[in-house]
């Protein structure tokens, strides 16, 4: 494949390529039929230091920006993995980083670069308010030195794999505040302290073997001085973190895209029926050769939204468009590999169902499809609100 993403960050393509091929596709295969946990993998790419990437190195990271970050992410996705595993121990932290305190900082930054610490959860979404993130009922109440946790959250990922977690709470109700963005905050909770005094975790199964969960707040409390930042702001805060995700699920995506074309059109190129290849008939490769169009301009976008973020001004909008482009681009890709595999493409050990199940994820999560463009028709081209 003749793309100029191969030629940009060789180095740090060429040391992620060599540790996943550690980790080829028969032990992320042998993992998703387990529906287990890829930890020896996880494990390896910490010990390496790529998850502290975002880090800087005063609290013991490797201080590179989103774009580099962005970088290792493709390229475990490119190599066949799935970044789902373990992208939140890169971005999650990010709040912590630009409104914890120094201390809060001091406390737990340099863990989570060792990976002593994994602040592998975020906790907002809920099942009555789903993507209505302001009238979230969970409360977070301050009783002394301690704040009391009640209510629920759904599809909370990586609990499991995590000792700490970001909570979105309520601590203001809704009927009290000025803007209805008012009135939340941001906590880290210690999971290894919650579970089983007031925080119960119920696994959700699901169709990527992607651990995700129910959580259940009765009476949880947690010190008061795991409040992250000012009350009231949380919701500010989680908005801020939310560009690098988006970003770097965009670049997931389009490492999926890619391997989904490198499969398609080294297949087609085999594959012969009716004596000659497949990929020789135009209806077979107009499809392969509409999704490297689409993978190849989301990558641009990806790189738009990588640079603004890394010069800190405003990509908002660059890094909604980059997820929403990318993970459209890599269901495209996925589609036509799976669609000119004929039936073995549904075969397990050619992979393509499970990159395919996985790469489908996110057009709904962390943010559906159709929020970001309301999010373009109402911030960018100033149409009335909707919502
Ligand atoms: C595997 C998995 C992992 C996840 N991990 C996490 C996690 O770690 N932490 C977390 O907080 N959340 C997580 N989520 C939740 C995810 O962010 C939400 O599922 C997603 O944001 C959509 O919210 P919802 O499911 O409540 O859908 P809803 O809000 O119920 O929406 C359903 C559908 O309706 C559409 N829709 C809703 N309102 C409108 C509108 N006004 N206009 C047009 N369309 C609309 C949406 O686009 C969507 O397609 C995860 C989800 C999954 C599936």
């Amino acid at each position: 494949m003749n793309n100029a993403n191969d030629k940009t960050f060789p180095d740090i393509r060429d040391a992620v390529r060599d540790l996943c091929a550690q980790f080829p596709d028969a032990y992320f295969r042998r993992i998703d039929e387990a529906r287990g946990y890829p930890a020896e993998f996880v494990d390896a790419l910490t010990r390496a230091g790529w998850l502290a990437a975002l880090i800087p190195q005063a609290y013991g990271g490797s201080g590179l920006g989103l774009t580099e970050a962005s970088v290792i992410m493709e390229e475990i996705n490119r190599c066949g993995g799935n970044s789902g595993a373990c992208h939140g121990q890169m971005y999650n932290m990010g709040t912590l980083l630009r409104h914890g305190s120094e201390a809060q900082k001091r406390a737990y930054l340099p863990k989570i670069a060792k990976g002593e610490l994994r602040l592998q959860s975020m906790g907002v979404t809920e099942p009555t308010t789903g993507t209505d993130t302001t009238k979230i009922r969970t409360t977070a109440v301050k009783k002394g030195d301690r704040y009391v946790i009640n209510g629920q959250k759904v599809w909370i990922s990586r609990i499991q794999h995590s000792e700490l977690m970001i909570l979105l709470a309520r601590t203001t109700p809704l009927a009290d505040v000025k803007k209805k963005s008012e009135g939340m905050s941001i906590f880290i909770v210690d999971l290894r302290e919650a579970i089983g005094k007031g925080l119960t975790v119920q696994p959700i199964l699901n169709m990527v073997n992607h651990e995700t969960n129910e959580l259940f707040f009765e009476n949880l409390e947690i010190p008061a001085e795991n409040l992250i930042g000012e009350e009231g702001q949380g919701f500010r805060y989680i908005l801020d973190g939310l560009n690098a995700e988006r970003t770097l699920i965009a670049a997931e995506c389009i490492g999926d895209g890619y391997w989904f074309i490198d499969r398609v059109t080294a297949y087609t190129k085999e594959r012969v029926v009716f004596g000659r290849p497949i990929g020789q008939n135009q209806g077979v490769q107009f499809p392969i050769a509409e999704a490297f169009i689409e993978v190849e301009a989301a990558n641009l976008m990806r790189y738009e939204a990588c640079r603004l973020f890394d010069a800190h001004q405003p990509c908002g909008a660059q890094a909604n468009m980059a997820k929403y482009l990318a993970a459209k681009a890599s269901w495209e890709a996925a589609n036509a590999c799976l669609q000119f595999h004929g039936g073995f493409g549904f075969a397990c050990e050619y992979d393509i169902e499970r990159k395919f199940r996985e790469t489908r994820l996110y057009q709904v999560a962390p943010i559906s499809t159709n929020l970001i463009l309301s999010y373009v028709a109402e911030h960018m081209l100033g149409l009335p609100r909707s919502f």
